[in-house]
């Protein structure tokens, strides 16, 4: 993969860079500057070069139109304060009032346009609509600098065109990142385990696919688990439960067997009245979800404390942990300690750990751990389990 190095000088020359700025926010205030810090790294070394820069993000789901809530504004004043430089902020994307902005920068100086999504062309299906918007991006600048490793899995214009229409090369956060998930798939130490949960279920079925020749252990939590549980023909009363993926569960389960793989399931559950912070709620066993209080109503929200410590026992006797997705729905305080445990583990034991997913990391960081715990949290849920899927990420591949 290129890197910045292959830009040559970069002195007084417009370099446009895609970060990954799509942070969490609630009424306006960013509640994990996670990924902001994480680009800096490319920015200070490109202001260092002289370079002026050009720097583009996405926030949010916007519906390809303009729509305050989700504007990067926020972003750029937190970033200058990160930085310790005054980073301006455009209010568009493209347009002539950018294209003005970006003129009158200076070598060193750092800007950030708008939020991409405001544009369909962005993440438009159509190819030629990509391109269209790409062309627009590239004429601001000299050299295009690819660091938003959270969207290098997505054909979109700023990732896939943009790289195509000026001389490219990967920022040190995609490289970074990129060394660690080839730590975890060319020849990686064992016992290797992974942990799963999160909400979105049929994302992260795929990676179960392909990690099942990979790994030893596959711990199971958060959302998905009561897919696997209902496959093994439990009732699982009103939690989220993906019916159309009962039969691939069930695949996997019989792969998985087959191949010594362990997939390990919780054996206890906390199950909720209702889903809020105040409801009630009480742990049962995992096979008998629905003859607690609540009955066919209730739901789990979170594992139950046996089925945390015995995870955290998988994860002190292995040598890689990759995790992805909270164990429950950890902004909840009452559904917190499942996600808790399993990080402390995480914390404690000796094996090398990745953490990756933007809910997974901003749980790290709420529930009171630092960066520095972990042996890498990553920027991209997404990108980083294509990645462990074995899918080739078009991001990455027009930077080779
Ligand atoms: P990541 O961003 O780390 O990949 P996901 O986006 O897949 O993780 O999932 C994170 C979300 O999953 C959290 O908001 C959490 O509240 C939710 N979640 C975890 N367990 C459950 C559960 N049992 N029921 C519903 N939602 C859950
Ligand atoms: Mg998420």
């Amino acid at each position: 993969m290129r890197t910045i190095e292959t830009l040559g000088s970069l002195r007084s020359r417009t370099v446009i860079v895609r970060c990954d700025l799509n942070v969490p926010l609630s009424d306006g205030v960013i509640t994990d500057d996670g990924r902001i810090r994480a680009s800096l790294a490319t920015i200070r070394e490109l202001r260092d070069a002289g370079a002026k820069l050009v720097l583009i993000s996405h926030l949010g789901r916007p519906k390809g139109e303009p729509d305050p809530q989700f504007s990067l504004r926020p972003v750029a004043e937190r970033m200058s304060e990160l930085l310790g430089a005054q980073v301006r902020f455009v209010e568009e994307t493209v347009g002539d009032a950018a294209q003005a902005a970006v003129s009158d920068l200076s070598d060193g100086e750092v800007m950030l346009l708008e939020n991409l999504r405001f544009n369909a062309a962005e993440t438009s299906k159509d190819a030629a609509e990509r391109r269209a918007f790409a062309e627009q991006l590239a004429a601001y600048a000299d050299a295009f600098v690819s660091d938003g490793f959270g969207v290098v899995h997505r054909k979109q214009a700023s990732v896939y065109e943009l790289a195509q229409l000026l001389p490219s090369a990967a920022g040190r956060l995609v490289a970074a990142e990129l060394e660690v998930l080839e730590r975890l798939t060319v020849d990686p130490k064992r016992p290797y385990t992974v942990v799963l949960g999160g909400s979105k279920v049929s994302d992260k079925l795929g990676v179960i696919a392909h990690l099942l020749d990979r790994v030893d252990t596959l711990l199971i939590g958060g959302g998905m688990l009561f897919t696997f549980l209902r496959a093994q023909g439990h009732a699982v009363a009103s939690s989220l439960l993906e019916e159309d993926q009962l039969d691939t569960v069930r695949g996997y389960l019989a792969e998985a067997e087959r191949r010594g793989v362990r997939i390990v399931l919780p054996t206890d559950v906390v199950v909720a009245e209702r889903f809020g912070d105040d409801a009630a709620h009480e742990v049962v066993a995992a096979d008998a979800i629905e003859s607690s209080s609540f009955g066919a109503s209730g739901i789990g929200l979170d594992i139950g404390p046996d089925s945390a410590e015995a995870f955290a026992r998988e994860i002190a006797g292995s040598q890689i942990v990759f995790w992805n997705g909270p164990m429950g729905v950890f902004e909840m305080e009452a559904f917190a300690s499942g996600t808790r445990t399993v990080a402390r583990a995480l914390t404690e034991t000796s094996a090398f750990t990745v953490v990756g997913g933007g809910d997974s990391a901003a749980a790290v960081r709420a529930l009171g751990f630092s960066d520095d715990q972990f042996g890498h949290i990553s920027t991209g849920g997404g990108a980083s389990l294509e990645f462990l899927e074995g899918k080739s990420l078009p991001g990455l591949e027009v930077l080779a």
